[in-house]
């Protein structure tokens, strides 16, 4: 299977989230945790997608690191490559998505790319280089407050030009709207006038795919993964996608022991735990004991034996806010925080020690924790259980089915019906 598509992200979520889109749109999808080595061996993939930790870095390091990551995929063989950021554009006026851009162009020798995070169906729309999250600006949505990146302009252009010296130009609704031979000739006039990156309006899904195709012959396109749901569709016209579209979504096959590992505690995750907690064993995995300095995981450990092989055990930090709030005012946020994604990591370990092979893990922070633990670096992306959460695949020893979800992600029913899905592919 060659290579086509080769992406890098600025962030782990958004990584998986990019890559779960790519293979609900087609393409055999690997996900590779931070910029690989020189002698790493390509996985066999339509897309793979570099999953990075830069959306807050200091510009240079994002710069140097996005471009080592941007020759591994070239030297790789991809034809095409996407910069993926997050759909409300996090950046401060000092951030990465310019300076990004700006080196992965250079790199490339590209004229003119595109910069659209719109996904009208998640609520993100594009108009008159304006972007609003569900109908606000997002000068007036919750990221005007965010700790980190927060977002007081709403206005595009702007906010791109003030990160960058290459000209900022805008193909507005008025040519989006008549379709993807009117969006090519416009980006055409854009080039000709002198725009190096142009601000893409979108404010349905169907324009989304006009973009991606008229996207066709550019090096590098930049957004957010929305804009990706287009660009299969031009590699499958061209005859070079091999398989139909569902035959990408890999189900991993891996038999081995079940667990469960929470450390979310988002309502969402609670309200699957209290219905897991129905058919399954659950652990509750306490603060105060952790701190106390106590083996917490060796005695999880323990306890998961008389479960293995039986049923599922669920292990949990999880708590509702009241204890949330409680730990932390004993404890400090970031310290209870750190040592339950710690002790959960541990635990995940010890589990894939004893041949658990399946393996549920809920919240962003802890999945971070347990990714690293595990040393995993590369996942082969699978069908999807809920919006937005697949199965992978690790392609490290042993090899596992892990399902990383995002605290507020996945229905109720999440930490049975993901399971289920495996067994029925096993049939
Ligand atoms: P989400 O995706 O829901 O944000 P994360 O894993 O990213 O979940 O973050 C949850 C954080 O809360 C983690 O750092 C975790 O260790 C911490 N945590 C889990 N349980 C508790 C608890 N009972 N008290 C305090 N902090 C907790």
């Amino acid at each position: 299977m060659a290579l086509l598509l080769g992406c890098i992200g600025d962030d782990h979520t958004g990584s998986s989230d990019l890559a779960n889109t790519l293979v609900k749109n087609g393409l055999r999808t690997v996900q590779v945790i931070g910029v690989p080595s020189e002698n790493t061996p390509v996985p066999d993939a339509e897309a793979i997608v570099i999953a990075l930790k830069s959306r807050t870095t200091p510009a240079a390091e994002a710069m140097a690191e996005s471009v080592a990551a941007l020759k591994w995929l070239k030297q790789a063989g991809a034809r095409q490559f996407f910069f993926k950021y997050c759909s409300t554009f996090d950046s401060t006026d000092d951030g990465n998505i310019g300076p990004v851009t700006e080196a992965l162009m250079a790199e490339l020798g590209a004229d003119i790319t595109i910069a659209c995070p719109a996904f009208p169906t998640t609520g993100r729309t594009i108009y008159n280089g304006h972007l609003f999250v569900f109908g606000d600006l997002l000068s007036d949505s919750s990221m005007r407050n965010h700790p980190l990146t927060p977002m007081t302009d709403a206005n595009l252009v702007r906010v791109l030009q003030r990160q960058t010296k290459l000209p900022v130009g805008l193909v507005a609704a008025a040519d989006v709207m008549q379709g993807s031979a009117r969006i090519k000739a416009a980006l055409n006039a854009a080039t000709e006038e002198g725009t190096r990156i142009a601000i893409v309006d979108a404010i349905s899904d169907d324009q989304l795919y006009d973009i991606g195709t008229a996207c066709a012959g550019l090096e590098l396109i930049t957004g957010g993964s929305g804009i990706a749901c287009g660009l299969p569709e031009n590699f499958r016209r061209a005859g070079l996608v091999a398989n139909d579209a569902s035959a990408a979504a890999h189900i991993p096959d891996t038999p081995g022991h079940e667990a469960v590992i929470a450390g979310s505690c988002s309502s969402a995750t609670l309200a699957q735990l209290a219905h897991a907690e129905r058919s399954c064993p659950v652990l509750r995995i306490n603060p105060v004991s952790v701190m106390s300095g106590a083996d917490v995981a060796a005695e999880a450990l323990a306890w998961a034996e008389a479960h293995l092989g039986n049923t599922r055990p669920i292990f949990a930090a999880s708590a509702d806010p009241d204890q949330v709030a409680t730990a932390q005012q004993q404890f400090g946020r970031m310290e209870i925080g750190e040592a339950l994604e710690h002790t959960l990591a541990k635990i995940a370990q010890g589990l894939v020690e004893k041949g658990v092979r399946r393996l549920v893990v809920a919240g962003g922070e802890t999945s971070g924790a347990v990714v690293q633990a595990l040393d995993i670096t590369t996942l082969r992306i699978g069908p999807e259980i809920d919006p937005g959460v697949p199965w992978c695949e690790t392609l490290n020893d042993p090899k596992l089915a892990l399902a990383l979800k995002s605290g507020n992600f996945g229905a109720e029913d999440f930490f049975t019906k993901s399971f289920e899905m495996l067994t029925k592919g096993r049939t």
